[in-house]
């Protein structure tokens, strides 16, 4: 078990190398920008690769991570290792591998990558497992003896008969209460022999107090079958030399059983013996999935365990042995969850793949997605990867033969998918929040007592305030973007840097009174469908009313249950939810992500449209959604009124040709802000120049420019793009010129391969 350094004092003078052959590791060092030093490794010490280890340097000791070890060094003098990590190496091979390809693909030290394969917790601390003191009952003493002794301690004699009661070890602390019996009293009776007093390691289990009720397989439908047998197929351990399976993409439209794949993929594995991962977008967001599997896996509870950003220090410390050490063998989590440190690994499944939130936005920039197939490449097991609407790349790798697609066209047991209507918001007069026709609708609802979800991506009450006499707009003193009012708070808000101010009441300019709320967030939606239908419960689920941890599964049992009848929201509500009594859905405005300077705008905004959809008529009742927009005719919007997945595809992937964007080419984004703008400005140019040196010249190389976000938290933004075919090759290009050069101090470069957020 990986848990406290066990120290190597015992040779306080350094080793001596006279003679004696020798073991070397080559560590790499916390916070030294990835250096790698040599040590020698005392006799009688047993370091492992992937193991953490405590290095001298210079007149520190330092945490670090064994890379190799051999026979010789070229070093001279190397010091010895002053400390090991006891137990299993923190890293299995395969993770280590894993690392080393993320550092350089990604761009990044191999420290960082090191960083996040190993949790902090992990990495930091030698913090040991919470412990606490247990009796067990050794020797029962003859019916004499126990009569002599209740005579004589009658202390003893009670705590011997309780823990002879329980039949199982007591913890002190219990059998205190139990007995009256004193700490002294349970010595006494350890020194005659009878219990022995054990520590005994007790495990922070975030699920303890909930009770799971185990639900069985459901019967497969032939489409699932299809698709089931296929990954199957390639379930079985690999023979040596046999090629490794394809990829697996799972195009299910919403509510067409792929979770139940999943469920029953996964278990075929564990009957192997073997481990699985099973990646979702954001596990706060997806608590119906979570639940669907402890639920599946209840008889073996404890062989889930729950990745998520809410686990405490402690808990995520004892998640993590619980996975190392083999006890949990189903891992379920968000993007860094692929890197649980699971042994024998059969599948990892990446649910909802389209997901922009799999893309890490800090270094190592990876995508969970990608480093899923790469793991499983390496591991040499399946990977199944499954969407209602899958990302281009991933298609992509369909079309080219990379990927093995497997289809289900239609919804569980026939039930039809949502009729779509487009709201041409063009023609509504007076620029309604809600169109009179979202209007009936949701009255007919509300009288059928059925329910109703209303979709807008943006939070606050009004986009920005403006003042009609002098054109005065509240913008961000930090960022090159307009304040978002909240009325409930009466602030101006920056939804980028966190910035507030109090609400003017005039204009700041002018003073007139006259100052406007532009544009719509959720709290305004909420406002008017309220005023309308003054009757009716009305909730609002957004980052700003669900700041507690448990509001969100608050808000969702209580709609669950009925007892609300149109829930507002954001992309909180987007996600996989399951609600069968929803029959409506209203997308208050299309075109909000679409018009962005993001050539993935268009594929966000199907995609996105897509999922909301799919949450209305998952019940009985046939489902009808509203989709209000300005742009009506845009293709995003017209084909996932269809939903028509192929033709959007077809389309979107011809465009992205021919301007050679990816999936046809890999782009790198180099970002270079700083508080100067001239600095960063020229910052940017010099890169671009010395980028363009000795370009390879399959690389495409754009202008440097001004971000189109230009300020944020107060720093001026720039930045270039590289396209290429062969982005390995580019990467250590990238990587060798930034080497080479240095910036000012108030500069800060980031490079983001495979961008998603251009921004
Ligand atoms: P998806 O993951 O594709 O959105 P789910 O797996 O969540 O779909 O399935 C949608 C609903 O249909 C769930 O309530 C699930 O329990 C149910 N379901 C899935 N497969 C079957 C099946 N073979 N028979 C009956 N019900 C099923
Ligand atoms: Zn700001």
């Amino acid at each position: 078990m990986l848990g406290g350094m066990s120290s190597l004092d015992s040779n306080p003078a350094g080793f001596q190398l006279d003679g004696v052959p020798s073991v070397f590791a080559r560590v790499v060092v916390d916070d030294f920008g990835s250096r790698v030093f040599d040590y020698s490794v005392p006799k009688g010490v047993v370091v492992q690769v992937g193991a953490r280890v405590r290095v001298p340097v210079r007149t520190r000791n330092v945490l670090g991570t064994v890379l190799e070890l051999s026979n010789s060094t070229e070093v001279s003098g190397v010091r010895p290792i002053a400390s090991v990590m006891s137990g299993e190496p923190a890293l299995n091979p395969a993770l280590l591998k894993l690392a080393a390809w993320m550092a350089d693909y990604y761009c990044c030290p191999l420290e960082a990558a090191i960083r996040s394969v190993l949790p902090q917790v992990i990495r930091k601390s030698e913090m040991t497992h919470q412990e606490r003191q247990v009796v067990r009952l050794i020797q029962v003493p003859s019916e004499e003896g126990r009569l002599a002794l209740q005579s004589r301690a009658p202390l003893q004699a009670a705590a011997l008969a309780a823990l002879e009661q329980a039949g199982t070890p007591l913890p002190v602390t219990e059998l205190t209460k139990l007995s009256d019996a004193t700490h002294a009293v349970v010595r006494a009776l350890e020194r005659k022999g009878w219990v022995a007093v054990e520590m005994e390691r007790m495990e922070r289990d975030p699920f303890r107090k909930e009770h799971f009720v185990e639900d069985q397989n459901l019967t497969l439908n032939p489409e699932q079958t299809i698709a089931f047998a296929r990954v199957c197929a390639t379930l079985e351990p690999l023979q040596e030399g046999s090629p490794v399976p394809k990829p697996f993409l799972l195009h299910g439209v919403t509510g067409s059983g792929k979770t139940e794949i999943y469920l029953q993929a996964i278990q075929r594995v564990l009957e192997q013996g073997r481990t699985a991962i099973m990646l979702v977008p954001e596990i706060s967001l997806t608590p119906q999935t979570v639940e669907r599997f402890r639920s599946r896996f209840a008889a073996s509870r404890h062989e889930v365990a729950v990745l998520h950003s809410h686990l405490s220090e402690g808990e995520r410390h004892d998640e993590w042995h619980r996975i190392r050490s083999g006890r949990a063998r189903i891992v379920i989590g968000a993007r860094s969850a692929v890197f649980a440190p699971v042994e024998n690994l059969g599948l990892i499944v990446v649910d909802e793949e389209h997901e922009p939130s799999y893309k890490q936005e800090e270094a190592p920039r990876y995508h969970g997605r990608d480093i899923a197939v790469l793991r499983a490449h390496l591991e040499r097991c399946s990977v199944l990867l499954g969407s209602a609407t899958p990302s281009l790349e991933s298609f992509h790798n369909v079309s080219i033969g990379k990927y093995e697609l497997l289809e289900i066209a239609s919804r569980v047991d026939d039930k039809r998918l949502p009729y779509i209507r487009i709201i041409d918001m063009r023609m509504e007069s007076r620029n309604p929040v809600i169109s009179g026709k979202l209007l009936t609708a949701i009255e007919a609802r509300l009288k059928k007592r059925e329910q109703t979800i209303l979709f807008l991506n943006r939070r606050g009450f009004s986009t920005s305030m403006l003042c009609e006499k002098c054109g005065y707009v509240c913008e961000c003193p930090n960022c090159s973007i307009s304040l978002t009012f909240h009325r409930g708070a009466n602030r101006i808000v920056c939804h980028i840097c966190g910035h507030l101010a109090v609400a003017p009441s005039k204009c700041p300019e002018c003073k007139d009174p006259g100052i406007r709320q532009k544009g719509t967030g959720t709290e305004r939606v909420e406002d008017v469908v309220q005023k309308i239908f003054k009757t009716a419960v009305v909730r609002r689920m957004d980052a700003d009313v669900m700041q507690r941890k448990e509001a969100f599964r608050e808000t969702l049992s209580a709609f669950k249950a009925g007892k609300i009848d149109i829930l507002v929201g954001t992309q909180m509500i987007a996600k996989g939810l399951h609600f069968p009594n929803v029959t409506l859905v209203g997308i208050i405005n299309a075109d909000l992500g679409l018009h962005m300077p993001d050539f993935r705008a268009g594929e966000r905004t199907f995609q996105l449209l897509t999922q909301v959809a799919g949450r209305a008529g998952r019940g009985d009742v046939e489902g009808e959604v509203f989709v209000q927009s300005y742009t009506p005719f845009s293709p995003a919007i017209q084909f996932s009124r269809h939903h028509d997945f192929t033709g959007f595809w077809e389309q979107e992937i011809e465009f992205r040709k021919q301007w050679e964007y990816p999936p046809f080419t890999h782009l790198i984004l180099i970002q270079v802000r700083s508080v100067h703008q001239a600095r960063a400005e020229f910052s940017i140019q010099t890169l671009a120049r010395r980028l363009g040196e000795n370009l390879p010249p399959e690389v495409v190389l754009s202008e440097p420019a001004p971000a189109p976000l230009e300020k944020s938290h107060g720093q001026f933004r720039f930045h270039l793009m590289l396209r290429t075919k062969a982005i390995l090759r580019l990467s250590r290009y990238v990587r060798g010129v930034l080497d080479k050069m240095t910036f000012p101090e108030d500069v800060i470069v980031t490079v983001d391969v495979d961008a998603y957020h251009l921004l």
